[in-house]
């Protein structure tokens, strides 16, 4: 474990793999450094599992799966070992928002208040669902008695991304374990901590040995190995198109495993002639901000009729000045780092090709942003980008940052086809007053969630996911739960 001293408050990291319900050393794996872009510094190492690895947590996983007694428990048990992991999550929940924090660079009061308050809420959900759920019976006769009940799938491989490495990880991992299923995590390259943390806490909270397995590693060798895994039943994914359909691949050439991809997006904010302007511009700017940008719903298109064009404009600057970075451990902190170098280089370049494509910079600017004190982190100010022509790439091309790019339009029915005008297909945002208009937009969005008047609003009920090249996983809700388990039809005769 390492110690991080210069942390606002003392955290162990947990290092290595989680399998069989211990922490284990990863035998001669490469050891890769972890950096937190809040300053450059190395935090600790990944212990990158190879195929092998993968191989013996997918063996343990099965095996707890066939003998553990999880699958064949009452669905009522196994929602109260998910209540209960819930209160040890919001009892570690500040180890587990520094950790998420150093690991990726989102401020730690947002890892803390939106981010871990999900883990603790969405845990609590499903374990409270276990009991208020029962199987139909189809036919109820004297002689035929006739059911069908939703058996575990088995062994589910869950691979996430960094951006909400916990959110989503609880998402995958919840309805696959109240379902029944042994569940192999890999977490993203960025972030193998916290997910070590809340595995330890869910053994702590009486998932058996070998249910939950964390498996820390590199997509293309760990990630791939669980795709291409013959003896994995479900793969569960949220991350980036092309890998989303990589692990379709990976199944159709394995065992036809079924995958759920929930991917990127492009998603619209569109504001209508009788909308609230200020109202939408600011929802629209805040929600293309939030998480520094790294946000697969995040609103990064705002769609505006020109006689509304300039105010919004206004709107989205003064929303970009007040969301300046800073050091993400500092708790007054509202806007942090970018996830790495890497990531933010690819920002400053699509930033500078859109200038180029003759687009305007109302905010920010294509260049790396310098926090004093910490000139090794990522940080990158929030641009607003004017004039931007929707065949260009950055109203194309999924950003992953805190870009907004405004969109000027003459019509409703052109704002609604430069919304749909994209290969994505996962959120949008609808401003107004004018209830059919509302409505007729709501019907013409292509997208898998729309908000009216609001943005990234909702509760557990309501389920998440895209159409399109956006994927068509779902998470949250209770369907979430079919996902992760298969039919069984059972038709008995009784009077044979
Ligand atoms: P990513 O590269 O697709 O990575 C996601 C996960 O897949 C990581 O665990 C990654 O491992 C693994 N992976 C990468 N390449 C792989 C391969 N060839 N085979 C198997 N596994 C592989 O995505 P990201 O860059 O981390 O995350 C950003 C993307 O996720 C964006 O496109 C964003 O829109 C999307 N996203 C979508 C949602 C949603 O709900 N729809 C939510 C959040 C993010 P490594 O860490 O080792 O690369
Ligand atoms: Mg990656």
């Amino acid at each position: 474990m390492a110690v991080i001293p210069d942390a606002r408050h003392e955290i162990e990291l947990r290092q290595g793999a989680y399998v069989g319900g211990r922490l284990v050393d990863v035998g001669g794996a490469d050891r890769v450094a972890v950096v937190s872009p809040r300053d450059g510094r190395t935090i600790g190492y990944l212990h990158a599992a190879d195929r092998a690895f993968v191989d013996h947590a997918v063996a343990v996983a099965r095996r707890a799966f066939d003998t553990s007694g999880w699958a064949g428990a009452p669905m009522r048990e196994r929602g109260d070992v998910l209540v209960k992991w819930a209160g040890l999550v919001a009892e570690s929940a500040r180890d587990l928002a520094s950790t998420v924090s150093l690991e990726m660079g989102k401020p730690v009061s947002q890892a803390l208040n939106v981010e871990l308050a999900a883990v603790e809420k969405c845990l609590r959900w499903y374990g409270e669902l276990a009991g208020k759920r029962s199987d139909a019976l189809l036919a109820h006769e004297d002689s035929v008695l006739a059911y069908s009940v939703e058996e575990p799938a088995g062994v589910v491989a869950a691979v996430v991304p960094w951006n909400f490495p916990l959110t989503m990880t609880v998402w995958k991992l919840a309805p696959a374990l109240l379902a029944g299923n042994a569940v192999v995590l890999k977490p993203a390259e960025q972030t193998p901590f916290s997910a070590l943390l809340l595995a330890e806490l869910g053994s702590r909270a009486g998932l058996p040995d070998g249910i939950l397995n964390v498996v820390n590693g590199l997509g293309r060798e760990a990630g791939q190995a669980l795709g291409r895994h013959p003896d994995v039943d479900v793969v569960t994914f949220t991350g980036s198109p092309a890998t989303g359909r990589a692990f379709m691949n990976y199944s159709a050439e394995s065992n036809g495993k079924r995958v759920w991809p929930e991917l990127g997006g492009k998603s619209a904010t569109v504001v209508l002639r009788d909308a609230d302007v200020r109202a939408a511009a600011t929802s629209a700017a805040e929600n293309a901000f939030f998480n520094q940008g790294q946000m697969c719903s995040a609103s990064s298109r705002l769609i505006v009729l020109d006689e509304h064009a300039d105010e919004a404009v206004a709107v989205a600057c003064e929303v970009a000045a007040a969301l300046q970075p800073a050091d993400p451990l500092d708790p007054a902190t509202g806007f942090g780092a970018i996830v790495g170098l890497d990531a933010l280089a690819g920002i400053e370049e699509k930033v500078a090709d859109a200038l180029e494509q003759g687009a305007t910079l109302a905010a920010g600017s294509s260049r790396r942003a310098v926090v004093p004190g910490l000139e090794g982190g990522a940080y990158f100010a929030p641009v607003v980008l004017d004039h931007v022509r929707p065949e260009t790439r950055i109203a194309q091309d999924e950003v992953f940052g805190p870009v907004l790019s405004v969109i000027r339009v003459a019509s409703e029915d052109e704002a609604i086809s430069v919304a749909n005008g994209t290969r994505y297909g996962l959120a949008a945002g609808v401003w107004g007053r004018d209830v059919a208009a509302i409505h007729r937009v709501t019907r013409a969005l292509r997208a898998g969630v729309v908000w009216v008047n609001c943005y990234e609003e909702g509760d557990m009920r309501l389920p998440f996911g895209g159409i399109k090249e956006s994927g068509f996983g779902r998470d949250k809700g209770a369907d979430a739960l079919h996902k992760y388990t298969d039919t069984k039809s059972v038709w008995m005769r009784l009077d044979g």
